[in-house]
């Protein structure tokens, strides 16, 4: 019947929407696959996490996971991560890299990596850490100039000022491999990028909603890139640099 099958068309179309709206699929999602196989240190690091007031900018456990399976399904061995904060993400990345791989991680704030380095130095992977306080772009700019950093990089994830990214997104094209892959976070911001434009959404939420769907845009038209957007943690946008 045509009225089942535009149903069922329907129902593929929103399936996925659906599954991110549950809070009963996510939690299981949590309680089956990732908490069970999460390492000592990463729940640690989230757990110490909880407590500080800044909590919702942590990466989640489901992401952390997704990171730490890409880094070593493509041998990852020199990154770059864009946004610390804690560490959570970070220490996910520094798990999954060889003993001799390296993250050059930047954030404006020390203090709150500070909060989360013991953890990181009693898990044995700090020495991979190279991190620098300070804006990123200025240290991107830098980098840029020394033509051995070009192509040098074989995953970047990209994890803070989202009225950046593009900009971010200009350098890092010449800085990731070719085959390398650079990872935007947040790329689904909340579910804003969906909502009608009279929505009441929290002051900071609708300021950077347009750099997103800007961005969005942006990598979508980049022929130097393949993309896949997944709806993992706020949504990230994995691009592959094909040339
Ligand atoms: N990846 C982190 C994690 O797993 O916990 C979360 C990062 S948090 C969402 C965003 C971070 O970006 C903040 O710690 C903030 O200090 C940092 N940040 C903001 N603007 C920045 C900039 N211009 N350069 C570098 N870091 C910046
Ligand atoms: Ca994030």
């Amino acid at each position: 019947m045509a009225s089942d099958g535009d149903q069922a068309g329907r129902h593929l179309e929103v399936g996925h929407k659906s599954l991110l709206q549950s809070d009963a699929l996510y939690q299981y999602i949590l309680e089956t696959s990732v908490y069970p196989r999460e390492p000592e240190s990463m729940k640690e690091l989230r757990e110490l996490t909880a407590k500080h007031p800044w909590n919702i900018m942590t990466t989640s456990a489901d992401e952390g996971q997704f990171l730490n399976m890409i880094l070593k399904l493509i041998n990852a061995k020199n990154t770059m991560e864009i946004g610390v904060y804690t560490g959570y993400s970070l220490l996910a990345t520094a798990l999954a890299l060889p003993d001799d791989g390296k993250i050059l991680a930047m954030d404006i704030n020390r203090e709150n990596y500070e909060l989360g380095l013991p953890v990181i130095e009693k898990a044995g992977v700090a020495h991979k850490i190279d991190f620098r306080e300070g804006p990123a772009l200025p240290v991107l700019d830098q980098m840029i100039e020394d033509e051995n950093n070009h192509g040098s990089f074989d995953f970047i994830f990209v994890d803070a000022d989202k009225d950046n990214y593009l900009n971010y997104h200009k350098r890092l094209i010449d800085l990731v491999k070719v085959g390398g892959l650079i990872g935007y976070d947040n790329t689904l911001w909340n579910g804003s990028v969906v909502a009608p434009p009279d929505a009441p959404l929290r002051k900071y939420i609708r300021y950077y909603r347009d750099f997103v769907l800007e961005l969005n845009k942006a990598l979508a038209a980049d022929p130097r890139i393949e993309i896949c957007m997944l709806p993992v943690g706020d949504g990230i946008t994995l691009c592959r640099r094909i040339k």
